[in-house]
């Protein structure tokens, strides 16, 4: 990640992992902080599942997982992984025969816990099949179900025994010498997370995934999961992310990428930056903002766009933002593009015209991006 000089106060020192592919996306080392989200369809039915990848995967998800819980289902994963756009990962809980059939149906990885799914020779078994398929591995481990050698030794799901955990499982994998995997310590504790994230960071140079389990619902998870994994990303820790959310796969991701965007560790789509609004707002900052953001969810470009309500903040901002829209008087306000005063514009028709004006400056951007590679 590219460090700024002229501003140091916005450095992140990312932790430095190795690098692993899942599927085609390189996740770790200085590959951008990949973005993840569950289906929560029934894997069985195809159709609905490959619809909530394809939705996810145009809000930008890079990687989406998907539960495999019986045959039925590592059955109709090899018909998903098909139709998909991104790469798929597996959930496999302590069945190790669905660990080898999602491998053999072309899962890019399998999120499972080599340490639950029996003797050595049924490991032996996944790791192999893993391994003819290029398949990652993730270990995931999960406050909520440790094992029970750790519970006694500890008392209560705490940091340490979460690492300890994550660790047994990694030596696993490493005596088998397979070494594409990265690993989650997830609790629906904000400071349990926190705490068994820090420690596994420092403890393996493997790529983390990292997610706040049962967050909770839209507006709830999403706060835990910005403090939590916020708090983790600014430290430099985290090389994939998943908010999970009670809420659509949509939302997970879109909330993702808000995480990654307000550090700058991320960039998609158009970046609104609004006043909250006052009696001094010279149109209907809030609708604006609400319509807005709906007609421009087809941007993908990275870019900003200020809508500030009046004149006391609105030249401020529109100087830092690629589109600016500031309220005046009398119904119309003043169009800002590249942090220039440009022309006026009525209230009634500046929607659209921002639009315009948007989708104008993206086509821009991407051509002189393409003309740059
Ligand atoms: S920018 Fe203007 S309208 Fe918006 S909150 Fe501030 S004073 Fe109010």
């Amino acid at each position: 990640m590219s460090l700024n000089h002229v501003r140091p106060w916005r450095n992140i020192y990312r932790r430095k992992s190795r690098q692993i592919m899942v599927g085609d996306v390189a996740v770790g080392g200085d590959a951008p902080i990949a973005v993840q989200t569950m289906t929560n369809t029934l894997t069985t039915d195809v159709a609905a599942t490959v619809a909530q990848v394809q939705a996810a995967a145009e809000a930008g998800a890079d990687i989406v997982r998907v539960s495999v819980p019986d045959e039925a289902s590592s059955k109709a994963l090899k018909e998903i992984v098909r139709e998909s756009p991104v790469p798929i990962v597996a959930d496999i809980h302590f069945h190790y025969r669905r660990g080898i059939e999602a491998a053999e149906a072309g899962a890019a990885c399998l999120r499972i816990n080599p340490g639950n799914i029996g003797d050595e020779k049924r490991v032996k078994e996944v790791i192999k099949a893993a391994r003819d398929h290029n398949c990652s591995i993730r270990v995931g481990v999960n406050a909520g179900s440790l094992e029970k050698h750790l519970l006694e030794k500890y008392g209560e799901p705490c940091p340490e025994a979460m690492v300890e955990s994550g660790l047994e499982h990694i030596r696993i994998l490493q005596d088998n010498d397979f070494h594409e995997f990265k690993i989650s310590v997830k609790a629906s504790d904000v400071f349990l997370s926190a705490a068994a994230y820090q420690g596994i960071a420092e403890a393996t140079d493997a790529p983390i995934h990292l997610g706040i389990t049962e967050a909770g619902g839209l507006v709830s998870g999403t706060i835990k999961s910005a403090i939590g994994l916020g708090n983790l990303l600014w430290m430099g820790i985290g090389d994939t992310i998943r908010v999970s959310l009670s809420a659509d796969p949509v939302e997970e991701v879109k909330v993702g990428y808000e995480i990654l965007k307000s550090l700058g560790l991320r960039h998609r789509g158009v970046n609104i930056i609004s006043c909250p609004s006052c009696a001094r707002q010279g149109f209907d900052v809030i609708k604006t903002v609400e319509a807005l953001e709906q007609r421009l969810e087809h941007i993908k470009t990275p870019m900003s766009l200020s809508i500030i309500g009046c004149v006391v903040n609105g030249p401020g901002e529109a100087l830092m933002t690629d589109v600016g829209f500031t309220g005046g008087g009398a119904g119309s306000g003043m169009v800002y593009l590249a942090g220039k005063a440009s022309h006026k514009m009525s209230n009634d028709q500046m929607i659209d015209h921002i639009v315009e004006e948007v989708e104008k400056k993206a086509a821009e951007l991407d051509a002189a991006q393409e003309a740059a590679e």
